[in-house]
């Protein structure tokens, strides 16, 4: 290659680099107020977990439109709806954080929900509280609880189903005793598949 056309060759690449990078970027969405030592904690261990850019978005108003007043719960499906209608453009996946307890109508509670193969997911910090079941707040085992349940969700968007193995991330979680159990990251047989 001349000499001359170096030069533009090279700004070429970078333009496509960075271009590459943005579309890596993972959001993560408040959904009403959020523990920002939560969010920080959490953009932090996500950067290095899948080695993506990770930024915390604009919140999002709390989901009163998804309350259901004889639960008192809020139904995680329409705030996943209103997450994927809201993507910031060059986001690669975003992922909304409440401390608002969810449910789906078959289920008592969910941890999380996402959008299989798609690129919302949603998580709730309320149970993986330790004060939600009469105990002392832990933060460590709160940040741990946070990251495993991100990791699993937004390995839902990336296709993976529920994994046999307890101790994978992608494991289902009936219970906060089963996400204490799990590591934060995809087994060897998942890691290949995602
Ligand atoms: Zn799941
Ligand atoms: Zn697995």
């Amino acid at each position: 290659m001349g000499k001359k056309l170096f030069i533009p060759f090279l700004i070429v690449v970078l333009l496509f680099l960075m271009g590459q990078k943005r579309m890596e970027r993972v959001y993560l969405i408040p959904i009403g107020e959020v523990d920002e030592r939560v969010l920080e904690g959490l953009k932090t261990s996500l950067r290095e977990k899948f080695h993506l850019e990770v930024v915390i978005g604009e919140a999002l108003p709390k989901p009163d439109y998804a309350y259901n007043r004889r639960r008192r719960q809020y139904h995680s499906s329409p705030i996943l709806d209103n997450l994927s209608r809201n993507i910031p453009s060059g986001a690669y996946r975003v992922l909304g954080i409440t401390e608002w307890d969810l449910y789906v109508p078959n289920l008592n509670f969910v941890f999380g929900q996402a959008q299989m193969g798609g690129r919302t997911a949603l998580i709730s910090l309320a149970r993986l509280r330790e004060e939600f079941w009469g105990r002392r707040p832990n933060e460590k085992l709160l940040a741990e609880r946070t990251l495993k349940e991100a990791v699993h969700e937004l390995g839902h968007t990336l296709g993976l189903e529920h994994c046999p193995n307890p101790k994978c991330v992608m494991h289902f979680s009936n219970s906060l005793q089963d996400t204490d159990i799990k590591d934060s990251w995809f087994c060897p047989e998942c890691e290949i598949r995602r």
